[in-house]
């Protein structure tokens, strides 16, 4: 063998050592972290999931279902047999999801989830309020006024900002530090509407959320509803939040058009739903077939369909059970927070609040750092609506409580689940005294609620 051969060799033998060294040391590293090196006390794959609101996971039940509704790959709309026979589960889903909020089947509209669902009632405003009269039930045509408060999601934000780019005048309805919208103006606002001889100044829409997503302040919507129909006005309530969480009944609530979503309750994403009122006008979003009576086109995605029927299913039987036991350990980890971290706030209405939702500012801690060092031991939170985190902004909700930009800035959402149990509540509660006194030491920020 050659001199540079034996060099070859051994180099090659040298670094197929220092590959498997590495391999071993990679493998070490990641063996000390996931057994309390880096991630001290919790293994990597027993994390602490308290981000509820952002999503849920499949629930097991409507895993099986969704795989096996996979199989079921015929065109819904085709009129052979197999197609009739997704039609069929199709309906049976739509039966199921209707009786979750007590609405006919026939009131409801497949979506591709929440967002959409909520576009399709405002881009609905925009043709009838471009629309000088209309054959429809209270003449909403060329009414222009649209009402909205000022802490709905961003996908009824951006909707709004829309509507009034088409030439429609929004109000944005203010809350009060709890996050309830504030009746009188609302009252005043309906009034003068009403009263102005002038159509585009009277009152065509009102569209508030039934439970808030990061302060989980629940509003009066049967009142506020009520108050829009005794001046001939549409009413929209955006439930993705509530449904699954609280009792929701159309009949009820008096609601024209509720915004429903499957994967806030164990469902599927990219699946969601609209309760549309018999007789309220309803425009398509997405055009070009016949599918949902024409309001909404497309090839229905039978799988997600059956899985959001069987979550719905789910959702109805453990509604009392996700109440209580949510509802528990919330105000477990609300009362501990309250007990072992001075100066803090809680967000959100005391009593009027989703039972699995808790948010809270945490002043002279910066919310991002507080995520992180949550992240680092094992626990999922959210800094605000999950969409609206990854911006720097402070979040609008917060912001319209009253919260100052400091403190909402340094606020976290827990966010709670069927699967939560006491000993993860309690190891949240071991951890954020420490995360929280440790940021608070570095921080420039004042600690103390103002
Ligand atoms: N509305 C509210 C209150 C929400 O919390 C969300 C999602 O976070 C949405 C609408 C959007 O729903 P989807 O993700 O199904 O589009």
């Amino acid at each position: 063998m050659s001199e540079s051969n034996m060099d070859k060799g051994i180099y090659s033998n040298l670094l197929a050592l220092a590959s498997v060294f590495c391999i071993l040391s990679m493998s070490f590293f990641l063996r000390m972290a996931r057994e309390g090196g880096a991630f001290p006390a919790r293994s990597m794959n027993k994390r602490i999931y308290l981000d509820f609101n952002a999503t849920t996971p499949l629930d097991s039940l409507v895993k099986d279902a969704y795989i096996h509704a996979l199989e079921d790959f015929a065109n819904a709309s085709s009129l052979h047999e197999d197609g009739r026979a997704v039609h069929a589960k199709i309906e049976q889903a739509r039966a199921i999801i209707a009786s979750l909020i007590h609405a006919k089947p026939s009131e409801i509209i497949f979506t591709s989830g929440g967002s959409e669902s909520n576009n399709t009632v405002f881009n609905t405003m925009i043709s009838s309020a471009l629309t000088k009269t209309s054959r429809s039930r209270d003449n909403w045509g060329g009414k222009r006024l649209v009402i909205t408060s000022s802490i709905e999601h961003p996908c009824v934000m951006e909707s709004a900002r829309h509507i009034e780019e088409a030439g429609c005048t929004v109000e944005y309805l203010p809350v009060d530090s709890q996050g309830i919208v504030d009746v009188d103006q609302y009252a005043r606002i309906l009034h003068a509407g009403s009263a102005s001889a002038a159509r585009e100044k009277q009152p065509l829409l009102v569209s508030i959320m039934m439970a808030n997503n990061e302060i989980g302040t629940i509003q009066d919507i049967q009142k506020l509803a009520s108050m829009a129909h005794s001046y001939h006005a549409l009413f929209h309530t955006d439930a993705v939040q509530a449904v699954g969480k609280i009792p929701v009944d159309v009949e009820a609530l008096g609601v024209d058009y509720l915004t429903l979503s499957a994967h806030k309750i164990y469902g599927p994403k990219g699946i969601g739903a609209l309760y549309v009122r018999e007789g309220s006008p309803i425009e398509p979003l997405i055009r070009g077939g016949h599918q949902e009576k024409g309001l909404r086109a497309g090839t229905y995605n039978g799988p997600a369909i059956e899985a959001f029927g069987e979550a719905a299913r789910l959702a109805s039987e453990r509604l009392e059970v996700y109440g209580t036991h949510t509802r528990l350990l919330r105000n477990r980890l609300r009362d501990g927070f309250v007990s072992k971290i001075p100066d803090i706030r809680i967000n959100g209405h005391p009593e009027q609040v989703l039972p699995n939702t808790l948010d809270v500012s945490f002043p002279g801690a910066e919310g991002e750092a507080i995520l992180l060092m949550l992240d680092l031991s094992g626990i999922s939170v959210s800094t605000g609506s999950a969409c609206a985190s990854g911006s720097l902004e402070p979040s609008h909700v917060l912001m319209a409580t009253g919260v100052g930009p400091e403190l909402a800035h340094g606020s976290i959402r827990f966010s709670l689940g069927l699967s939560t149990t006491e000993a993860e509540i309690d190891f949240v509660l071991e951890k954020m005294p420490q995360i929280i006194a440790k940021l608070r030491r570095f921080s420039t920020v004042s600690s103390k609620i103002e």
